[in-house]
This record gives C-alpha cells, structure tokens and sequence, in this order.
C-alpha cells in the first residue's frame, strides 16, 4: 500500500510538473512587432527588432548561425544593450571586421531570445538571409552541380568559364578522383579591384578566393583577361574539390600537395614554373618537401618556386603512382590522418622519402639541359599583371 501511495505521489507530481509550464506559457505576454535584416555587402549585417509586453521587457539577445561546412553544430548569441522598457526597438549589428568577413551569397540564419520582468521568454521562429553583394546586377548561369554569377561581358565570356570548370572538374577527376561532393557557386568579379571592394580585410594581390567551406569561389576576371581566368577558375574550383573531399575535424592537407594538385589541374605548366625550378635545381636551392607542407612565403620568386616544385611534386606522383593511389591518399586525409602517415600508409614512404624519390627523378633529367634563367624582376612584374601572382597566394 505504501509502495502504491508513493507510486501514485509520484505520478501526481510528474503531472503537476508536467502542467506547470502550460500555466506560465499562457501569461506570456510578450509580443513580437517586427523582425528584419538590412545587409550592407560587405562590411556589416543590421538586425532589427520590435517588441512590447505588460511589463518590462528585460533581456534581449540574437542568435545567429552562418551556413557553411562544419562539424560543430553551435550558434553565435549577441546580448542587445538597451533599457528595460515595455515597448522596445532595437538593433544589433554584425560586423564583418570582427568575424573576418563573409562570402557573397552566404546564409545566415537568425532568431531572437526575449525576456521579462515576469520571468516570461519568447523564442522566435528561425529567419535567414542571404548576404548577397546587391551593389552589382548579377546575372548566373548554371550546369550540374555548378552556377556561375557574373555581371560584366556577354554570353559567350561566361560559356568559356563554364566550360573551362567542368573540363577542370573532368580532368581532376581522372586524374586523382576527386569529384565535387557539394553544389558550388562562383562570382566572377569583373576585375581584381572588384573582388577586393568585396572583402573586407582585401590583400592588394588577391585575384581569386576560394571559401572552400562555404562552397563558394569569388575571382576578378575581365572580359580582356579571359585566358588568366580560365587558369584561374580551374585553380580555385580545385582546391573547393579537394576540400570537400578530404574535410575533417583532425587535419587538413599539406600546402603542397594542395596548391600542387590545383596548379597540375591547371593544365601544362607555366614556362616561369619550369624555368624557375630548372634554376633551383642547378643552384642546389630546391626546398624540402616537408618545408613546402607549410604556408609558402608571400614574397615574389620564392612564393613562384614553391609552386612550381609542388606542381613538380605531384605531377611525379600521378605520373609515377597513378589516379588510384592519388585517391587512396585524400581518402586517407579524409580520415584525419597525419602528412607522414598518410602517405606511409598509401605509399610505402613518408614526406623525406618523397622528397628523396621526387630528386632522384628531376634532377638528372633537367640537370643536362639547364639554362640560365632571365632577369626575375620582370617576370614577377609581368606575372603580377597577369593576375597570377594573387592566385598562388590563395588557397
Ligand atoms: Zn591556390
């Protein structure tokens, strides 16, 4: 009998707990008027919000998440400064200095936590926008998986790029496997100082950009500047690949191997890469490939022979190895795995024995017929304004 008293006082208060929140739910008074967002692409995002109550309302702060490739399902929360009052508007503003900025046609999704003096709390329903740069009349065009955006040259302009990135895409995946895992969107800007005005923290050399978690690629190409662009958007489009495929919360992807495979998936290489590598080598100046793991230099020859001896680096491993092991590999960095031990594990060498294999195959065969390599200062000049140097700088 006892045992079913308390069974039953149990119940009951399960009950009356399970009511309580219906009671105070239905004094909630606190009443949403209006709700908005005003984007001023690229620099700011301006909440607002209208509300009134009974009583005071006490508490107000935004959440907010921005819609991009993560492992970590968090939100921001922003706590609004205002005075308590019983009717309020108010507005919280998202800077992009503070958060490094964001890509043109980045979601944000946002909702509101209210509160009284009452000890009332209004959650409102999620809303989202898109940050897109409305300062240009953006015109897209779309195949597969991939949409490009542009605002500046005619239909056949545009074809060019569209072509150029689904060959890109085809030639990547034949070479290393990689495919595109999610849908891209590319903005093609119509010059680099275009792309710049829409960054907020612009390097005076960046030409193109890959948001490789947001799925989205910005580069400036003029109409005039066509056959850089076709380089270009090739470039970027493969490194947004290799990211999708190889994204993990452990590790990412040594440079090299990063910035080689988009500069092979470029095409041939460019004579300044050949001619620069076939200097180093005869001046005995080739850098590690474990040093090359690292971001490279931002400065002239030195960034431009960091690429050319990835693009060296790995064109020796498809060439050598094949399209199967290249898989293999980003598969296993996919798992989190570390440089050494992925490729110990694919290879059957690490990074030192990469290098030491990679040597043995270029330099006796360049070593025979070296030339001497033409004043540097006006090839950077000249690469510089080609656009090219920007994009080496960006992964
Ligand atoms: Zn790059």
């Amino acid at each position: 009998m006892k045992k079913k008293i308390a069974i039953l006082t149990i119940l009951i208060c399960l009950s009356l707990s399970a009511f309580a929140p219906v009671l105070v739910h239905a004094q909630i008074t606190i009443k949403l008027q209006s709700s908005s967002v005003q984007a001023d692409f690229p620099s700011k995002l301006t909440f607002n919000l209208s509300a009134k109550d009974d009583v005071n309302l006490t508490d107000i702060r935004l959440r907010y998440t921005i819609n991009r490739e993560s492992f970590a399902q968090a939100f921001s929360e922003a706590y609004v400064a205002f005075t308590p009052a019983a009717t309020v508007s108010v507005n919280w503003v998202l800077n992009m200095q503070k958060i490094g900025g964001l890509p043109p046609g980045a979601t944000v999704k946002y909702w509101w936590v209210i509160k009284d003096a009452a000890g009332n709390r209004l959650e409102t329903a999620p809303q989202q926008i898109d940050f897109n740069d409305s300062r240009h009349l953006w015109r897209n065009v779309s195949k597969g998986t991939l949409t490009l955006y542009w605002y500046q040259g005619d239909d056949a302009f545009v074809n060019q790029l569209m072509t150029a990135a689904q060959q890109g895409l085809a030639s990547l995946e034949k070479n290393t496997g990689a495919q595109l895992v999610r849908p891209v969107r590319i903005y093609i800007y119509a010059s680099a100082r275009d792309l710049q005005g829409s960054m907020v923290f612009p390097a005076e050399w960046t030409g193109g950009v890959s948001f490789t978690e947001y799925g989205i690629i910005a580069i400036g190409i003029a109409p005039s500047n066509l056959d850089w662009g076709l380089r270009a958007i090739t470039h970027e489009l493969t490194h947004l690949v290799i990211h999708q495929m190889t994204f993990n919360p452990y590790n990412g992807l040594p440079t090299w191997l990063d910035e080689g495979l988009a500069v092979y998936n470029e095409g041939p290489p460019d004579p300044t890469f050949t001619a620069l590598l076939n200097q180093a080598i005869a001046d005995n100046q080739l850098t590690s490939v474990r040093s090359l793991s690292s971001p490279f230099s931002a400065y002239g020859d030195e960034a431009t022979l960091s690429y050319a001896e990835s693009y060296s680096v790995v064109n020796y491993l498809i060439t050598t190895y094949g399209q199967p092991k290249m898989l293999e590999l980003l598969n296993t960095f996919q798992q989190g795995s570390t440089y050494d031990g992925a490729f110990q594990e694919v290879y059957g060498f690490n990074m030192d024995g990469l290098y030491t294999l990679w040597k043995q195959q270029v330099i006796p065969k360049r070593a025979s017929r070296l030339e001497p390599v033409t004043p540097s200062f006006p090839v950077r000049f000249g690469l510089a304004l080609q656009g090219l140097m920007p994009l080496w700088g960006v992964s």
